[in-house]
């Protein structure tokens, strides 16, 4: 039997009584018909009604578990978590994430697939749908529980059209992601740049919850941040806020793939990181890492300076502090730009944790320029490798906890 009672239903979520009770269950549940009338001052008649309409959609359901010990236990609500699936994509330079969560932002099921070299836009597209047939259609998940799809790309997007303007890693401009993907699979898609991809996982689901001003940064084979204000992403203009990677750090620094001199990513990006490291094993640096690639300095990635650096190597500490550093400078400009409350640090370098922290912490104890600036909140993702991943399925989930 096919039950499409949930892709017709997010027209009914778009309700304010009903999206205020929904919420309220999914942040403050197992809660009571009562509480939800005492908390939202709605009548108990109109709360039962729409308490109704939600567990017949199947949304919500009814538990005894969390009520207070002794007496009769009340019946409480609680959301049906596991009823609903979304499914989010993580597109990076080399390989595209796809996880499968449930409506709490858990992971339930996940494939990786890589990205061939120099791929042309239906590549592109053919591995999105690829990935999204492992795990939809596959027989493995029960294909009516999935809401829709969410898509975290790097570089320029346009959520509107749900088209990627430019994606850099590919050198590909105007990606028709949403139109083909839901001309595939019959359900709602939406694209996001995968910073603020995210940042939006942060904020539902890990370290971002009480910040309403909020920066994730995403320090990877690139450099981009998503930028929360009052719980809302922020575009700008022309959807380019949040390219931090491309600030201007060092006017005589390396040349950056955007033809400028000494952008943020050039000194403090994964591929930054590495050909330094590079460089100097070449010029004679003395360091583990030689043993570790066996003097074969192509070798050389981020996780081998991260090991040599847990080893105690004197170079492999200085190459990930000297990057926090760099990111410091950046951050210390998004501080006074933005005075956000927390700054989230994600993306394969944030996996250098504290070898980077110190580098960031340091920075920014020098150059705040307040005491509250150099105080704000910086820390790592909590949803690590697959924070743009949960973030792109809160796309859709956003969708059904209207706000
Ligand atoms: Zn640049």
């Amino acid at each position: 039997m096919t039950m499409n009672y949930n892709r017709g239903s997010f027209q009914m979520m778009k309700s304010m009584n009903r999206s205020i009770i929904l919420n309220m269950i999914r942040e403050d549940g197992p809660i009571s018909r009562a509480d939800i009338a005492k908390k939202t001052k709605l009548t108990p008649p109109t709360v039962s009604k729409i308490v109704k309409e939600l567990i017949d959609t199947h949304y919500v359901i009814e538990t005894t578990q969390g009520a207070s010990k002794g007496g009769r236990k009340p019946t409480l609500l609680a959301i049906n978590a596991d009823e609903f699936f979304s499914l989010g994509i993580d597109v990076g330079a080399y390989q595209m994430k796809f996880v499968v969560t449930n409506l709490f932002g858990e992971i339930k099921d996940k494939v990786t697939l890589s990205i061939q070299p120099h791929p042309a836009q239906e590549d592109i597209l053919e591995t999105m749908k690829e990935g999204i047939h492992q795990l939809i259609t596959s027989g493995k998940n029960d294909p009516d529980k999935f809401l829709g799809i969410g898509v975290g790309m790097h570089g320029i997007v346009d959520p509107q059209s749900g088209t990627s303007l430019f994606a850099p890693s590919f050198n590909l401009y105007n990606i028709p992601i949403k139109e083909t993907l839901e001309a595939e699979f019959d359900m709602i898609v939406k694209v996001e740049n995968d910073a603020r991809t995210m940042t939006l996982g942060e904020y539902w689901f890990g370290h971002g919850n009480d910040a309403d001003t909020l920066v994730g940064v995403n320090v990877g084979s690139g450099i981009g941040a998503g930028i929360m204000v009052n719980g809302r992403l922020f575009h700008g203009e022309d959807r380019l806020a949040g390219e931090i990677g491309h600030m201007t750090i060092d006017l005589s620094g390396p040349k950056c793939t955007c033809g400028n001199y000494g952008c943020l990513q050039t000194l403090a990006a994964g591929p930054a990181i590495t050909a330094r490291a590079a460089k100097e094993m070449k010029a004679g640096r003395t360091s583990v890492i030689r043993e570790l690639v066996n003097d074969d300095f192509d070798k050389i990635n981020g996780e081998i300076i991260y090991k040599a650096a847990c080893q105690g190597d004197e170079f492999g500490t200085e190459l990930l502090n000297q990057a926090g550093r760099y990111l410091g400078i950046g951050l210390t400009n998004l501080i006074h730009t933005m005075n956000p409350k927390r700054i989230i640090i994600g993306g394969g370098v944030s996996k250098a944790e504290h070898f980077l922290m110190e580098g960031i912490e340091e920075t920014i104890q020098m150059r705040g320029l307040t005491d509250k600036a150099k105080e704000t909140s910086i820390v790592l993702s909590k949803l690590g490798e697959h924070a743009s991943a949960i973030g792109a399925c809160v796309l859709v989930l956003e969708e059904v906890f209207v706000r």
